[in-house]
């Protein structure tokens, strides 16, 4: 009739699935909700569960496909079982469903929103999150999930929630995150807005960084000065550096930063500091200038810079009285180093988690 109209999706389906996208894309796109890759959203339609794939942003979700099916019954076999669900169509087309998969395939609301939102992660590191929390969410359908390894692991404490409260829609993820369920897309994102309304913590204002320092460093060597301001924080806010010398808040922060980063006095000669990050601190993707601020290595990825920029976010919203719980040593060796483990129990994260790339590269090329 008329041709000229742009074509709408036609069946159900096309239309969740689009619904989907869209919201995908508005989730991606705020730094506060997701950082890189991270993140994962999907719905259940009809026994196939259209999750985000692995590596894939969800900022750019209208833009390329980032949606990967897959067989809903299947999965549920494989968390049971830990056996083989990649579907070789799949496979060959390098697409696999996220890490986080299993998780989704647990809960039965159609729609899952998984996100790591700042202002929850700044209450999910606290010793006393779970009783801050009780009168933050007071009257939403929430559980708290003490921290485990994404994979069977989580999924498996997210079913045990379920099993005691078959209602909850809401998980705050120790050291990890946020999951809102609904049963469409518009519920869920609803949800996503109210937790984040309440959840909500204004950053401290912070000292501003040397630039006189930073900027000869940043003339002298590779390291860069940072193009975003609130990054400074990390070295000249008392109350981050402390949080940052303590250790692993949450698993992206060990993904895509490392274990630890270059701590450098503020008194020592411009010239020792083009040593220090020559040296073995050189493929770290930023350095930390104790009271002066942060330099970036000029090799940092966009991931790592966006995962900075979270951690920074974290950490300005955590009060200094806060007890933090910081992932043991365990947990982060199982993060960096259970790709071989994962693969064999779970197939179709199976090269989702490649190490580090070459030494120097700054490259990390693991995904959610
Ligand atoms: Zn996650």
């Amino acid at each position: 009739m008329n041709k000229a109209q742009p074509q709408l999706p036609r069946t159900r389906h096309e239309r969740e699935l689009a619904a989907l996208r869209e919201l995908s894309a508005r989730v991606g796109s705020d730094p506060l909700l997701v950082q890189a890759s991270n993140g994962n959203t999907s719905i259940k339609l009809d026994g196939i569960l259209w999750i985000k794939a692995s590596g894939k942003w969800l900022a750019h979700a209208s833009q390329e496909e980032v949606l990967v099916p897959v067989e809903l019954a299947e999965a549920r076999e494989a968390v049971e079982h830990g056996t083989e669900i990649a579907k070789p169509d799949v496979l060959k087309n390098k697409v696999r469903p996220s890490i986080e998969t299993a998780m989704h395939v647990v809960l039965t609301r159609r729609v899952v929103i998984h996100v790591h939102s700042v202002n929850t992660i700044a209450w999910a590191i606290r010793l006393d999150g779970p009783q801050k929390l009780k009168e933050r969410l007071d009257g939403l359908r929430w559980k708290w999930i003490p921290y485990a390894t994404s994979g069977i692991p989580l999924a498996q404490e997210i079913e045990k929630a379920v099993a005691r409260a078959q209602q909850t829609d809401v998980f705050i993820l120790g050291n990890h995150g946020l999951v809102v369920c609904g049963d469409d897309c518009l519920t869920a994102e609803k949800l996503l807005c109210e937790v984040e309304r309440r959840l909500a913590i204004a950053p401290r204002p912070f000292p501003q960084p040397d630039a006189t320092v930073l900027g000869m460093i940043a003339r002298l060597s590779r390291w860069r000065f940072p193009d975003f301001d609130p990054l400074h924080a990390l070295g000249t806010d008392e109350v981050s550096l402390k949080i940052l010398k303590g250790g692993v808040l949450y698993p992206c922060q060990a993904i895509f930063l490392g274990r630890t980063m270059p701590l450098l006095p503020p008194t020592l000669a411009v010239s020792k500091f083009r040593e220090r990050l020559s040296g073995k601190d050189r493929t770290s993707p930023f350095a930390v200038v104790e009271r002066r601020g942060v330099v970036l290595n000029e090799r940092m990825t966009s991931a790592q810079r966006a995962t900075l920029i979270g951690l920074v976010q974290v950490t300005q919203r955590t009060e200094e009285s806060a007890r933090l719980r910081y992932l043991n040593g365990a947990e982060v060796e199982k993060i960096l180093n259970g790709g071989a483990y994962t693969a064999r129990r779970i197939p179709w994260t199976a090269g989702t988690f490649p190490r580090r790339g070459p030494p120097g590269s700054g490259e990390q090329t693991r995904q959610r």
